[in-house]
């Protein structure tokens, strides 16, 4: 087998053969393709795209690259649930302990935010004490005693992904639907979850910009879950403006706990509700209403069950910034748009996320909000609050912000969160 001849049929629009996808994802883990081969695959990908047959042989080879876990010892169905990223996203903290309650062990692998979406574990960060590592033994026995983890990825599952998307992420190659939808079904296949339920973002602040792209991410990916024996469903979500009203680490965790405590911004509590009914139908539970178990305590008790058992203090308190700056509106009106995606930016300039793999993160920088779109404001009262432990990065965050918020003298409506559903 010769990557050249890959590299050539898919540059003149050609399907690839199952053997030439197994060669060539082997082949690239192991080192015998060399990057710049695989650069031009993956562009030659991104422009011809790729059938299901060939979306589902890529990603059998990327599972193939690593190793599987299983979970079918535990007494409990598994369900997890997967978000391709969006500003404000800590759905997760209040999701993994609610879906828990109810006898469904939840397997959450997560990894660390890149650009201008945060990552979980760097969130959980902020909790003194909290450790994202679990040997394999460790997260099977706190699915069994818990019934929740959110951890690291071990460096074993799908290292074909890991590679190739570090690639991608240098070489203009992320926005193609079969390599995004490859990269993310190959690791939630290979965790070996038994029920998926997917959140595909659509908007200014997600990597799909309209919903007719999500929609067709969504479909290939439900598919490929559904081929693999995962059940698995997706929701279209809004991702216009920020999640919530908060982007930033220990801001979210935060926001959380409100979440977890019967409170907590409306779209929050929505997005987590609707996403542990799936999770929990998709396990085979299909009649239970998730959302008493925020109001009377049950998911917070799982919540600390569920920090305890890394390490975390429940009871400890978050870290605040130092230095906030406010900016305030600057007419009456209605709050017409809060770009999602320069909000992000904003945070990720405050210091809340990593422009490279190894940056550290601040657990306190990140952007408050006062008001969503729809909201009534008046000029001069406060419409965002950065926090930084760091001052200087007030300016370049400010710069992010110069068109993100438009004020409107007419009364405006939001759009909906929950935006379709795909089975
Ligand atoms: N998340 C992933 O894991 N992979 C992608 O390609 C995009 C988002």
């Amino acid at each position: 087998m010769n990557v050249i001849d890959v590299i050539l049929a898919k540059r003149d629009g050609n399907k690839l053969t199952k053997q030439q996808i197994d060669w060539t994802v082997a082949a690239y883990t192991d080192g015998v393709v060399a990057d710049e081969q695989m650069s031009a695959l993956a562009m030659a990908i991104l422009l011809n795209g790729m059938d299901r047959e060939e979306i589902a042989n890529w990603t059998a080879a990327m599972i193939a690259s690593g190793d599987r876990m299983d979970f079918s010892s535990l007494s409990r169905p598994t369900a997890d649930k997967h978000s391709t990223g969006g500003v404000g996203d800590k759905i997760t903290l209040p999701l993994a302990p609610l879906v828990a309650v109810f006898d469904v062990a939840v397997p959450q692998l997560s990894g660390r935010g890149l650009g201008h979406t945060g990552g979980t574990l760097d969130k959980l960060e902020s909790i003194p004490g909290w450790r994202a590592s679990l040997s394999n033994d460790e997260m099977m026995r706190q699915l069994d005693d818990v019934g929740a983890v959110v951890c690291a990825a071990g460096s074993g599952l799908a290292p074909a992904d890991k590679k190739l998307y570090a690639l991608r992420d240098t070489t203009g190659t992320v926005e193609a639907i079969p390599l995004i939808a490859s990269s993310i079904m190959s690791k939630k296949i290979a965790e070996g979850t038994g029920a998926l339920v997917l959140d595909v973002k659509v908007g200014v602040g997600a990597f799909m910009k309209n919903q007719e792209m999500a929609a067709e991410l969504a479909r290939t990916m439900v598919d490929l879950g559904t081929d693999a024996g995962v059940k698995t469903v997706a929701l279209l979500t809004n991702m216009d403006t920020p999640l919530g009203l908060t982007a930033g680490n220990a801001m979210e965790v935060r926001e959380s706990l409100e979440v977890l405590a019967g409170g907590g911004p409306a779209d929050v509590v929505e997005l987590t509700v609707a996403l542990a009914r799936e999770m929990l139908a998709a396990a085979g539970k299909p009649d239970i209403d998730p959302a008493p178990a925020l109001a009377d305590g049950r998911a917070m008790d799982a919540w600390r069950r569920m920090i305890a058992a890394q390490g975390g203090d429940p009871d400890a308190e978050l870290p605040v910034a130092e230095h906030t700056h406010t900016v305030v509106a600057e007419a009456d009106g209605y709050l017409a748009r809060l770009d999602a995606l320069a909000v992000g930016m904003a945070a990720w300039r405050l210091g809340a996320g990593r422009a490279r793999k190894e940056d550290s993160v601040q657990a306190v920088a990140g952007v408050e909000m006062h008001a969503k779109p729809g909201d009534r404001v008046t000029k001069g009262s406060p419409l965002l609050t950065l926090h930084t432990a760091t001052p200087e990065r007030f300016d370049p965050a400010l710069e992010s912000l110069a068109d993100a918020i438009d004020i409107s003298a007419e009364q405006v409506s939001p759009k909906p969160l929950l935006l379709g559903r795909v089975d």
